[in-house]
């Protein structure tokens, strides 16, 4: 489904990441852990398009996108999820979720994917007039991933969908997320809840000061020392 391959990205002349490969095959859910700093939203915007300086191969069904710019990217079945969820504040539910299926291919289908995104947020279904800025923090998640949901994506990347939440929240958040993936759609999951992330998804990546320094299925990197001295600070 997704291939990185030997992935740098810089900003300016400062490198964020080296040499970064990884796997997303289809149909699974992929964590990326790592501390403030480690990379992983440069990461998420290096394969979305959203960061223009950027160097190796990243593919999505064998299709090399590196190259492409966002709204490109999006062409190819990939829907990205920002952290701080950026919702329009001032325009209703339903309006943020009707434009998460701009392109054409999403558009013929958005009834029946709103209907799929309410049934996996009931919160949404019952707010679809409210002002997307006068929703909850976890509500505003919930839309965020709603409204990427919107483009029929066959990856969604996933930018730390538990900040700032309630623990409450960060649950229903994390059950959907478990929800959409059981409905096909393979998922990156970069997260620093790391018993979240490791519970939602099947394996998992360390990212540490831009580079890849650990990976293994989600038992494997809860016993790791890495993991634990890293991202734990234990
Ligand atoms: P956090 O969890 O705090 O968001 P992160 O793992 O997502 O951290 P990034 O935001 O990807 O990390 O940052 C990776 C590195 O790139 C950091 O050293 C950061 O200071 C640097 N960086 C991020 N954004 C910029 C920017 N706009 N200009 C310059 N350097 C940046």
């Amino acid at each position: 489904m997704l291939e990185i391959r030997d992935l740098d990205a810089f900003y300016g002349d400062a490198q964020a990441l080296w040499g970064v490969t990884m796997d997303v095959h289809d149909g699974e859910t992929v964590a990326v852990l790592g501390t403030n700093g480690a990379g992983k939203s440069t990461l998420v915007n290096a394969v979305a398009g959203l960061h223009a300086k950027r160097r190796g191969r990243v593919a999505v069904g064998g299709t090399d996108i590196a190259h492409l710019p966002a709204h490109k990217v999006c062409g190819h079945g990939v829907a990205v999820v920002p952290e701080g969820r950026r919702v329009f504040p001032s325009m209703s539910v339903y309006d943020n979720l009707c434009l998460g299926a701009y392109r054409r291919a999403a558009r013929a289908g958005y009834r029946g994917s709103l209907e799929r995104v309410y049934d996996i947020f009931p919160r949404l279904r019952q707010r679809t007039g409210q002002l997307a800025g006068s929703l909850s923090g976890g509500e505003q998640q919930m839309l965020a991933i709603g409204r990427a949901l919107m483009a029929q994506p066959k990856l969604l990347l996933l930018d730390e969908p538990s900040l700032g939440l309630a623990p409450v929240m960060t649950d229903e958040v994390f059950e959907a997320i478990e929800a959409v993936n059981a409905q096909g759609v393979s998922v990156l999951l970069v997260e620093q809840d790391v018993d979240r992330a490791l519970e939602a998804a099947g394996r998992g990546y360390l990212l540490a000061e831009g580079r890849v320094a650990g990976s293994g299925t989600s038992a494997e990197l809860r016993a790791s020392d890495t993991v634990q001295r890293s991202v734990l600070g234990i």
